[in-house]
């Protein structure tokens, strides 16, 4: 499914639409002796006209629909499209995946090892569109058609604390600033450049996620870094050194990008009701929240604790951890993310209320799952992983994932009476009890007299369990996305490597 040689390279080079064959005429072009050069003339003036002309007139959503296959270009990040144990996720492969199934076909993403090469698909016709986090820019719109804004996003200035802070534009001047080459942000700074700040100092880095200008600007490579506000906020928990020294501007929008060389309203039509329908019935926003929401609300300080002890303490406990995991079919970052927000991987943490271990178990809960030993980490998790299934059974049959796993940690650590006091209030003002989004706003309402008094288990601290829930999220994927660069594929040394042999040896792509 995730093919990364351009599918539309045929054996003799010629590059084609699906099934408008424009150059196929052009067959054994190393058959004779006549010079290559003169073939590659006939060549464009037979295309040129004919084919090509032919192929700019074809409907791109016409074309997709009967070949039964949506191509997108992307790119590896957190934050766009990644490989989970050879599943994809990422908030652009949810969005590609549900427009692939409103067409009614499936879907090859296809990741590219730099931004300009998914621009280079674009213009090749390798990919119908491009998903890839990409913000609209003043160069890109000239050159290639854009659907509607999907996500915004503000470009910022990243820098290591306790370095100097910048705090404008000429604050930068006379400091490496790295960005990604090709993106967005080296066409702003490059502006930036010629119109006035011509202090300073761009160094475009060839990669496709920004996680790895963190990397630099956090081992010192470089000061600064600009990366795109959503990247940096779900990937600063990895970083507890940098931080934000300012916007570079304001929103931005993301957008697709459109293939060339095709007539592509169709197909902008259909992304645009796509996009309206996504954002009129709830999705768009619960898949930014998804992918983006657990980031805020977790410390700065939180998040270095987590990147020290992630280090320090978890190896200790890791095989542990999945062993149990495994046992109770749950997914080990899971249970780790919550052993952690209970006892910070302490087997002998005790409250002053009495929970004790691993997992925080109370005595009664202990003895109900079989504990006899709260502080052998072994009983401990297997206690917390059967409690947490429990409660996952429990919850109604209509609560889907992933919110059904958020409902069950948040009944973990406040009870399903008080879950359910927060889904009726949830319901009554008009809010969707089936999401952990809708009822994670009501249920600090349980604090409050003029709510808890109407629903039936009374006053709880519901503002603690948001917390506990959205920590557990945020822990979670810290600890699912650091694996994640060992299960990507890495780029090639060059792109030929991925060409049919025919083409490494010839320019033809040049056409
Ligand atoms: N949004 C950026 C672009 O469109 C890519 C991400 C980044 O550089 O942080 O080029």
């Amino acid at each position: 499914m995730y093919l990364f040689a351009p599918r539309q390279l045929t054996e003799n080079g010629a590059i084609y639409h699906g099934n408008c064959a424009c150059l196929a005429s052009i067959t054994a072009v190393y058959d004779t002796d006549m010079p290559l050069y003169l073939w590659r003339l006939i060549i464009l003036v037979l295309a040129l006209p004919a084919g090509l002309w032919s192929c700019s007139s074809k409907d791109s959503l016409q074309r997709i629909i009967s070949e039964g296959e949506l191509v997108v270009a992307t790119r590896s990040s957190p934050t766009t499209f990644y490989l989970n144990n050879d599943t994809p996720e990422g908030f652009e492969y949810d969005l590609a995946s549900l427009f692939a199934e409103d067409l009614g076909v499936q879907l090859n993403m296809q990741p590219a090892f730099s931004l300009d090469e998914i621009f280079t698909r674009l213009r090749r016709g390798e990919a119908d569109f491009a998903a890839a986090g990409l913000t609209l820019t003043g160069e890109r719109q000239a050159l290639y058609e854009h659907a509607s804004a999907y996500h915004t996003l503000r470009p910022q200035v990243i820098y290591r604390t306790g370095q100097r802070k910048p705090r404008s534009v000429s604050e930068l001047e006379g400091r490496r600033v790295l960005v990604l080459a090709g993106s967005s942000h080296a066409e702003a700074l490059t502006a930036l450049q010629a119109g006035g700040f011509s202090g300073l100092e761009i160094e475009e880095i060839d990669e496709v996620d920004s996680m790895a200008l963190l990397d630099l600007v956090d081992s010192d490579y470089a000061p600064l870094a600009i990366i795109d506000s959503n990247e940096f906020s779900v990937q600063q928990s990895l970083y507890p050194r940098l931080e934000v020294a300012f916007d570079l501007g304001s929103d931005q929008s993301m957008v697709w990008y459109l293939a060339q060389n095709e007539d592509n309203q169709a197909l902008l039509d259909r992304i645009d009701q796509f996009i309206t329908a996504l954002k009129a019935d709830g999705t768009l926003e619960r898949l930014r929240e998804l992918h983006f929401g657990h980031a805020e609300g977790v410390s700065r300080v939180g998040s270095h604790t987590f990147a020290l002890n992630m280090r320090r303490k978890l190896p200790a406990y890791s095989e542990l951890i999945k062993q149990v995991a495994e046992e109770y079919q749950l997914d080990w970052h899971l249970l780790a993310a919550i052993a952690y927000q209970e006892s910070h991987w302490d087997p002998q943490a005790t409250s002053p209320t009495g929970v004790r271990g691993m997992m925080m178990l109370t005595v009664p809960t202990a003895q109900e799952m079989g504990v006899t030993d709260r502080l052998d980490p072994l009983q401990s998790l297997r206690g917390g992983a059967r409690y947490l299934k429990n409660i996952k059974r429990r919850l109604p049959n209509d609560i889907y994932e992933p919110d059904r796993t958020w409902f069950a940690l948040a009944a973990y650590n406040i009870g399903m009476g008080h879950l359910e006091d927060a889904r009726v209030l949830t319901d009554r003002q008009g809010g969707d009890p089936h999401l952990w989004n809708d009822v994670l706003e009501r249920l600090p309402q349980l604090q409050k007299s003029r709510y808890y008094e109407t629903v039936r288990y009374g006053y709880a601290r519901g503002l603690e369990a948001v917390t506990y829930v959205q920590n557990i999220r945020h822990y979670y994927n810290i600890l699912h996305w650091q694996e994640l660069p060992e299960q990507q594929q890495t780029p090639p040394a060059t792109l030929n490597a991925y060409l049919p042999e025919m083409l490494q040896r010839t320019d033809l792509l040049a056409l």
